[in-house]
């Protein structure tokens, strides 16, 4: 059985905070113009699936550009809370209200700009999976991490928080932190090496699960890089950070998809 029978590939584009209604406009038409342009799976059907996580004032605009194509998209963050006095915070409800399908959480850019900790992270996932909206939930080692040999420790425990409150992830987003913006990339070896080491940590609990779940590799992916990233069995896509903010660049990364 291939590997996208069992796993669709999933290449999302993380706007972080850039944009305006004009640039999403041209970059949303972008997408769709080259979308049709994607590699098909063995039935003909769409390969990957493709998202975009725009920042919160442009969900609807994304949602109705996107109306009718096969673009999905998603939040970047949401609040832990399901409603109440929580001044700029965003209900995963109110994204749920609008058919919000995904949200980022636990970014490292969360974790390390405002202080997000893994038990944060947990909550807010399980005020998403609570809607039905799907978290793609984020994991990554700094370089000193990486450096003292803690990978493995460091993505382990920021998984286990949330196995400890919710079921099995169905989405995993694996971004080094020391790869996110910075040009430098994993390794596809060393990338799949932590990918498969966090699919038999689900499937430890649960070895249907972690057949299905998807994780994609995030951290300077680019059109140059990507094919290499994605002949690995356990890398099912990838978040794309500055990357995706080029129509072209984002649609070769998805041509680049080995289904
Ligand atoms: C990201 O922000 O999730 C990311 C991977 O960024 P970049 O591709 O720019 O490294």
């Amino acid at each position: 059985m291939s590997r996208s029978s069992i796993r669709r590939p999933f290449i999302a584009g993380n706007w972080k905070m850039h944009g305006s209604q004009a640039t999403n406009a041209a970059l949303l038409a972008g997408l769709k113009a080259g979308l049709p342009n994607l590699p098909k799976g063995e039935a003909g059907d769409d390969a990957a699936e493709i998202a975009v996580f725009a920042p919160y004032p442009y969900l609807d605009q994304v949602s109705r550009l996107a109306a009718g194509s096969r673009l999905a998209w998603g939040a970047q963050d949401v609040s832990r809370h399901a409603v109440g006095a929580y001044t700029g915070e965003v209900a995963a409800s109110m994204l749920r209200d609008f058919g919000c399908r995904y949200a980022l959480v636990g970014h490292s850019e969360r974790r390390s700009l405002h202080g997000e900790s893994d038990a944060l992270v947990a909550e807010k996932f399980s005020a998403l999976e609570t809607v039905g909206i799907v978290p793609a939930l984020c994991l990554g080692e700094t370089l000193a991490e990486r450096q003292a040999g803690d990978t493995l420790k460091v993505v382990f425990r920021q998984l286990d928080a949330v196995l400890a409150v919710c079921g099995a992830p169905a989405l995993l987003a694996y971004e080094p932190v020391w790869a996110i913006g910075t040009g430098l990339t994993a390794t596809p070896e060393e990338a799949q090496a932590v990918h498969l080491a966090l699919r038999a940590h689900v499937a430890a609990r649960d070895a249907a699960a972690a057949e299905r779940l998807r994780i994609v590799y995030g951290g300077s992916v680019k059109a140059g890089n990507a094919a290499a990233l994605f002949a690995m069995p356990d890398i099912d896509g990838a978040l794309v950070g500055g990357a995706a903010l080029d129509a072209d660049e984002f649609l070769a990364i998805c041509r680049a998809i080995n289904v």
